[in-house]
C-alpha cells in the first residue's frame, strides 16, 4: 500500500486550486471532481485509481492540521505522520456523495474500506468472498459434444453449525463494549495546538464489533469452515481453448454474511493425437498412395465423433491437397452452425518394391519420358 511519495502528484494541482484557496474553493473542486470520477459514474479503467487521488487530496486539504503538515512538509510530511486509514477515515465524504446523489458508504469514512478494505481486512466492513480458479481439461471429443462434469473445489463455506456467527448454538456473541460493535476506535491526541483523530482497529474485537464468550466447536469461532465440494459444471459444445466460465457464488463465502465470491472455470482443451483445430473446422492428415492419389478412389477417414466417413479422392490429387467433410468439424459455441472437416492429403512414396512392381514402374517411366522429350522438357 506504501507508495513512493515522489509519485505522487501535488494535492493543489490534483485539485486544481491555488495554494491560498478557501476551505469553500477546495470542497467546491473536489466535488466537482467527484461527480465525474465517483465509481457509481465512472466505471472506465482508471477512472477509480483518479477518484482515489482526489480524495486523498480532499481528504488532506479540508483538514486544517493536515493541510498545514502539508504546506510545510509535502508528502512526506503526510505519510510520516498518518497512515492512510487516519487520512480516509477522518473525513466525512459520505455527506459529499450524498449531496451529489451518489449511494453512501454505510458509515462514516468508509471510503476508506472501499479503496483498502480487502488489504487490510480491518473494520466491519462486509467483506465479500474471495473468487476461486479452477483448471478444467478437456478433449477435443468433449468440445465437439459439451460437457457435464463433476468437479471438486476446496472453498471456504458458512459454518453450518453456527450460520456464521462464530458463536456455540444457543449462545449468542454480544457487542463489543470496547467499540460498540464498530469495529472501530477514535483515539484522540493532542499535539501543541492540533488535535489528532486516529481510528484504529478495535483490539479487543480485533475488529470484528462482536465478543465471543463461547465460540462455536465446527469453526472455533471463526464462522467459517473449510470444505471440498462437489459442482456439477456444465462445458457448452464448441467452447474456446482459455475459455473461462464464472460459476456466481460458487467461490468462498463471505466474512459476516457478505456474498461469496465467484468459481471460474477456466478450459484447457488437450491436444489431439489426430485432429488439429481451426476454429470451428477441424484438420486431420490423411497418407494416400502415389497409385491411388492418380488413380483416384475412395479414402476412410476418422472423424471427431468416434466413426469414420469416406471422401471422394479425385484423379490426380497432389500432395497438400485439402479436402473437404461438410460439417464434421465442431459445433459454434451457443450456435447451430458447425465448421468442416479438413483432409489434408499426403502422398506416399513406395519404398519396398517387389520385381514386378519395379518392372511396371520402369514401363510407366519409359511411357512418362516419352511424352515429355516431346513435351514438357521442349524449351
Ligand atoms: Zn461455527
Ligand atoms: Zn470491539
Amino acid at each position: 500500500m506504501a507508495s513512493s511519495t515522489s509519485q505522487k502528484n501535488d494535492y493543489y494541482e490534483v485539485l486544481g486550486v491555488p495554494r491560498d484557496a478557501t476551505k469553500d474553493q477546495i470542497k467546491e473542486a473536489y466535488r466537482k471532481l467527484a461527480l465525474q470520477y465517483h465509481p457509481d459514474r465512472n466505471k472506465s479503467p482508471g477512472a477509480e485509481e483518479k477518484f482515489k487521488e482526489i480524495s486523498e487530496a480532499y481528504a488532506v486539504l479540508s483538514d486544517d492540521a493536515k493541510r498545514a503538515q502539508y504546506d510545510r512538509f509535502g508528502h512526506e510530511g503526510i505519510q510520516g505522520r498518518y497512515s492512510t486509514e487516519d487520512i480516509f477515515r477522518t473525513t466525512n465524504f459520505d455527506e459529499i456523495f450524498r449531496d451529489l446523489g451518489f449511494g453512501g458508504f454505510g458509515n462514516f469514512g468508509s471510503i476508506f474500506d472501499m479503496f483498502f478494505g480487502n488489504m487490510t481486512g480491518s473494520g466491519r466492513g462486509a467483506r465479500r468472498g474471495a473468487d476461486l480458479r479452477y483448471d478444467l481439461d478437456v478433449t477435443l471429443e468433449q468440445v465437439a459434444t459439451g460437457l457435464t462434469t463433476e468437479i471438486q473445489v476446496p472453498r471456504t463455506e458458512r459454518c453450518d453449525l453456527c450460520d456464521g456467527s462464530g458463536a456455540r448454538p444457543g449462545s449468542s456473541p454480544r457487542v463489543c463494549p470496547e467499540c460498540g460493535g464498530r469495529g472501530q476506535v477514535q483515539r484522540v491526541s493532542s499535539a501543541g495546538f492540533a488535535q489528532f483523530v486516529r481510528v484504529e482497529t478495535c483490539r479487543s474485537c480485533r475488529g470484528r464489533g462482536e465478543i465471543l464468550d463461547s465460540p462455536c466447536k465446527a469453526c472455533r469461532g471463526a464462522g467459517t469452515v473449510q470444505k471440498t465440494r462437489r459442482i456439477t459444471v456444465k462445458i457448452p459444445a464448441g467452447v474456446e481453448d482459455g475459455a473461462s466460465l464464472r460459476l456466481r457464488g460458487e467461490g468462498d463465502a463471505g466474512e459476516n454474511h457478505a456474498p461469496p465470491g465467484d468459481l471460474y472455470v477456466v478450459v484447457h482443451v488437450l491436444p489431439h493425437k489426430i485432429f488439429r483445430r481451426e476454429g470451428n473446422d477441424i484438420v486431420c492428415e490423411v497418407s494416400v498412395s502415389f497409385a491411388d492419389a492418380a488413380l483416384g478412389g475412395k479414402v476412410i477417414v476418422p472423424t471427431i465423433d468416434g466413426k469414420t466417413a469416406e471422401i471422394h479422392l479425385p484423379a490426380g490429387t497432389q500432395p497438400g491437397t485439402v479436402l473437404r467433410l461438410k460439417g464434421k468439424g465442431l459445433p459454434e459455441m451457443g450456435g447451430s452452425s458447425r465448421g468442416n472437416q479438413l483432409v489434408v492429403v499426403r502422398i506416399v512414396t513406395p519404398t519396398k518394391l517387389n520385381e514386378k512392381q519395379k518392372e511396371l514402374l520402369r514401363q510407366f517411366k519409359e511411357i512418362e519420358d516419352r511424352k515429355e522429350s516431346g513435351g514438357f522438357f521442349r524449351f
